[in-house]
C-alpha cells in the first residue's frame, strides 16, 4: 500500500490549498511555489504514486486530468498562447511528491524543452 502524501490531505480539504476544481475523479489546485504566472497541479483523487504505477483502471482519471487542464487553461486565458503540461516521474524526472500530478504551466513564454546538462 503506497503511503499518502500531502496531496491526499489537500484533496480531502484537511489542509488549506487554493482549489480551483474538484470532481469525483480529480482535483486541481495552485502550486504553492509557482514556476510560472499560471502554475496549477492536477491530481487524481485516488493515490497513484508515479507514472510507473499507472494501471488501465486509472485511465478515466488520467484522461480527466487532461480535460480539466484544458478547461483551466481556457479559464486562465492562456489557451491560445499555449502552455506546458508536465508529469515528472521518480528521481531523474525530478518528482518530489509521490502522488502523480500534472503541472499546468503558462502565462509566459515557456519555450522548448532543453537538456539540463
Ligand atoms: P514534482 O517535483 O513534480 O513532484 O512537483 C511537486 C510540486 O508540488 C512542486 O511544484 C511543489 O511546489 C508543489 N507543492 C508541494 N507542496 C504543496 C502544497 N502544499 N500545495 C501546493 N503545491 C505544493
Amino acid at each position: 500500500m503506497a503511503e499518502e502524501t500531502i496531496f491526499s490531505k489537500i484533496i480531502r480539504r484537511e489542509i488549506p490549498a487554493d482549489i480551483l476544481y474538484q470532481d469525483d475523479l480529480v482535483t486541481a489546485f495552485c502550486d504553492i511555489a509557482p514556476k510560472a504566472p499560471t502554475h496549477i497541479l492536477i491530481v487524481p483523487n485516488h493515490l497513484i504514486p508515479t507514472v510507473n504505477d499507472v494501471k488501465s483502471s486509472d485511465e478515466k482519471a488520467l484522461g480527466r486530468m487532461i480535460t480539466v487542464a484544458a478547461k483551466l487553461a481556457d479559464e486562465a486565458g492562456i489557451a491560445d498562447d499555449g502552455y506546458r503540461l508536465v508529469i515528472n516521474c521518480n528521481k531523474h524526472g525530478g518528482q518530489e511528491v509521490y502522488h502523480i500530478h500534472m503541472h499546468l504551466l503558462g502565462g509566459q513564454y515557456i519555450g522548448p524543452l532543453v537538456a539540463s546538462r
